[in-house]
């Protein structure tokens, strides 16, 4: 037997399930990995911690690992459409999995252009599995990042980094399905911040939302950033951000005035978050079966900051977005564990190291 998919399933990929509101046309090819749909998941942990009903929204299950899919999916058909033959990006990792998984499908060149030397080939796993032409550049990130630019103005090359427009509209419709799943908007929605294109995305989410009647009200909006990479919060660029979550290292964000917009007219904030908050929150959402990156606990740091600061009215609903896959980085989740423990081959000594006789 053969059934249709529902128009509204969303297993159909975010273009066909919001195809009126995207930027796409009968005429878009649409390439997809079949991304979005992802789980909404309430964390009865978070929940009695912060007195109120914290629900996850778990990017990681995306395909290639990462919201960046959302964006991706729509950036690349576009591409498509336009007649681009290749895509550029200057990233290595996340931006770049998603580029060249995407681009594989669709069929076009992925030129991935990495700064020279430091180069981690493990962040660059998923791109090279998906064949994407990596090239080290002899210059910085900046440089890498202005070639790109350069190339895609030339020649028949299209730009996926996050400047692409393309990418925030596909970003948005995470909010669409956190809408959907919760009946309205959250009260408080709280995600990390790196160069500031998904929050700008949600918040742009929430508005259509709204104005298409599927939510009465509007979240109040708060990004996180790591401590040592908060240009926003210190109101300046920085050269040199640190911090564990590479993520979220970035010391220049692309859509910085995106992320104000959102806190300043939702009345809510951009805030930062230590890197030792950062790997707590990680190993907290782990031991409750939720594998994230560590950027992606960021924002479940800063809902506990928030409710240290009494922001968190008793019982709101709040969302958090889990941006993307512990898999993406598991030498953090070996570092902080124990080494397995030697014991006799006999089933006492195992049930009495276990505590469980
Ligand atoms: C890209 C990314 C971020 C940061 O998102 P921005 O849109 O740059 O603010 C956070 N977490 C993960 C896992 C990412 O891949």
């Amino acid at each position: 037997m053969r059934t249709e998919i529902p128009a509204d399933s969303p297993r159909l990929g975010i273009i066909r399930r919001y195809f009126d509101r995207l930027p796409v046309s009968e005429s878009t090819p649409i390439v997809t990995l079949h991304e979005g749909g992802t789980p909404l998941i309430r964390s009865a942990r978070l929940s009695e911690e912060v007195d109120a009903e914290v629900w996850l929204k778990y990017e990681g299950l995306n395909p290639t690992g990462s919201f960046k899919d959302r964006g991706m999916t729509v950036a690349i058909s576009k591409a498509l459409e336009d007649g681009s033959r290749a895509v550029v990006c200057a990233s290595t990792g996340n931006t770049s999995a998603s580029a060249a998984a995407y681009a594989g499908r669709a069929g076009l060149v992925c030129a991935v252009l990495i700064p020279r030397g430091n180069v981690a080939l493990g962040k660059l796993s998923q791109a090279l599995a998906h064949d994407a032409r990596v090239l080290e550049i002899d210059g910085n990130f900046d440089v890498a990042l202005n070639l790109t630019k350069e190339m895609a103005t030339a020649y028949p090359i299209t730009l996926v980094n996050s400047v692409n427009p393309h990418r925030i509209e596909g970003q948005k419709t995470g909010a669409f399905e956190v809408v959907e799943d919760l009946g309205r908007a959250p009260d408080l929605h709280v995600m990390p911040v790196g160069n500031a294109g998904n929050i700008t995305a949600y918040w742009r989410g929430y508005r259509e939302a709204q104005q298409a009647g599927w939510s009465g009200t509007l979240p109040k909006m708060y990004g996180f950033q790591a401590a040592g990479a908060n240009p926003i919060v210190r109101g300046e660029a920085m050269s040199d951000p640190r911090t564990v979550a590479t993520a979220i290292r970035i010391g220049n964000p692309a859509s910085w005035s995106g992320a104000s917009e959102a806190a300043d007219s939702s009345g809510g904030a951009i805030g930062s978050v230590r890197d030792k908050e950062i790997v707590e929150a990680y190993r907290n959402l782990a031991a409750e079966g939720i594998f994230v990156e560590l950027a992606s606990a960021a924002g479940v740091a800063g809902l506990r900051q928030l409710k240290e600061r009494g922001l968190v009215p008793p019982g709101a609903t709040v969302t958090c977005v889990l941006t993307g896959h512990g898999l993406k980085d598991p030498d953090w989740a070996i570092a902080g564990a124990a080494r397995p423990k030697l014991v006799p081959a006999e089933v006492r000594p195992i049930l009495q190291e276990l505590e469980l006789a």
